[in-house]
């Protein structure tokens, strides 16, 4: 989008509210930003809802004439079923998370489109990755807070000690909502950021001194959304020995730029979640230090950063990729205890949750996701990912996140 556009957006978002910069003013701090992080209601009727997820994915499975595989794996705190998706026969497997946060929607139909070529293509590009790859897919890890379309689960803390009766004394968890938060009210229907229950521990059991907890703290595994990925997760453990690769498909801010440019970040990438076990700052980690392999994670991060530079001859958004910030230690994401169980691990922070774009440029961002993902799988599938020069990870472009202040990033809601 082009910042004149978006000028012209917010003004029209806010309305007579605020008086337009005339013509002869310069633009200042007073002018209406040219993008706003503002919380509002917008559509999202175009994404994928879970019911049509169930046929979505019935469908696929039927159509693929028995390549995809789809099983329930469990079920979230309100009973929606938890579905995995599975494809190819590789020896290696890569396993995609999308939506633990309700409000972050283009990993889902991007998933679904990746599925549905995966399992109908006869071409010779999806062959190599359904015999050298196997593809575990899960669409909707959160799917109770994505039909809130909010963050956070549905689950309250009483419900948390009732299933855990040794936290009976213990404090709530830091990572819980009772409050207003990006324009939803958690306090009559409270929950948990999910997305900060994962524990490298993949045994652990809750314990009352380990809450409430902190983001750069490991979690609990006390949501069921948690406990299901988990338990997939070390599935394919005792399958394949290792995860080869984990993917986890986000969305972050609406308005941050690539640096030096007006350019909206399209998506960044991460595959730095945690200190490196190896390092003094790593030290709480070091049981993990066999099995971490950040360079692998790097290798990933740059074939989905070459495949987007590649298809930005089609789209130059495509393009507008950046880095996440690296100065983040999250043990109690996915990502992080994935990682340091010996995955590859990739981040996605694909440009603006609902409550701040809704639908607006679904396709493009889906389509963004999809090139991406499909960079990974094919990288890997041909062997070039073991070619890629880690260091080209440093070279992508940091985020330009303006105002926000690094003290902010301890925060991160994304
Ligand atoms: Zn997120």
């Amino acid at each position: 989008m082009h910042r004149m556009r978006a000028l012209a957006l917010a003004t029209a978002v806010v309305g007579a509210a605020i008086v337009p910069a005339s013509a002869t003013a310069p633009l200042t701090s007073a002018a209406p930003p040219p993008c706003s992080e503002e919380p509002r209601e917008n559509p999202i009727s175009e994404f994928t809802s879970y019911d049509e997820l169930l046929v979505e994915l019935d469908r696929i499975e039927r159509v693929s004439a028995g390549r995809v595989e789809v099983q329930k794996v469990g079920e979230s705190n309100r009973g929606r079923d938890m579905l995995l998706a599975r494809v190819g026969t590789g020896p290696k497997v890569v396993l995609i998370t999308a939506e633990i946060h309700g409000n972050e929607k283009t990993g889902p139909d991007a998933t679904l489109d990746l599925l549905d070529f995966l399992g109908t293509s006869d071409s010779a590009h999806a062959k190599r990755i359904r015999e050298q790859l196997t593809v575990v897919a899960m669409p909707k890890i959160n799917p109770d807070a994505g039909a809130l379309d909010r963050r956070g689960n549905d689950m309250t803390w009483e419900e948390v000690q009732q299933r855990f009766p040794q936290l009976a004394a213990a404090q709530p968890p830091w990572n819980y909502y009772t409050d207003q938060r990006q324009g939803d009210d958690y306090s009559q229907r409270p929950g948990f950021d999910v997305n900060r229950d994962y524990n490298p521990d993949l045994d652990y059991q809750p314990r009352p001194q380990d809450f409430p907890g902190a983001s750069d703290q490991p979690g609990w595994f006390i949501s069921p959304e948690t406990q299901t990925v988990r338990d997939v997760y070390k599935s394919l453990q005792q399958e394949f020995g290792v995860v080869d690769t984990y993917i986890d498909l986000h969305h972050q801010g609406a308005c941050y730029t690539v640096p030096g440019t007006d350019r909206f970040v399209t998506m960044s990438l991460s595959g730095k979640f945690v200190a490196d076990p190896n390092t003094p700052e790593g030290a709480e980690y070091a049981e993990f230090a066999d099995t971490f392999r950040p360079e692998y994670s790097k290798q990933l991060n740059v074939a989905a950063y070459n495949a987007l530079q590649a298809a930005a001859n089609h789209n130059p958004e495509f393009g507008n990729i950046t880095l996440y910030p690296q100065d983040i230690d999250l043990p109690g994401t996915g990502l992080g205890a994935f990682q340091l169980n010996g995955s590859g691990a990739v981040l996605f922070e694909v440009r603006g949750q609902t409550q701040t774009l809704g639908e607006q440029h679904r396709a493009m961002l889906t389509r963004t996701v999809y090139i991406g993902l499909d960079g990974i799988l094919s990288a890997i599938a041909s062997g070039q990912v073991d070619a890629i020069d880690p260091a080209d990870y440093d070279r992508i472009p940091p985020t330009d996140r303006g105002q926000q202040t690094k003290t902010a990033l301890t925060d991160i809601e994304s």
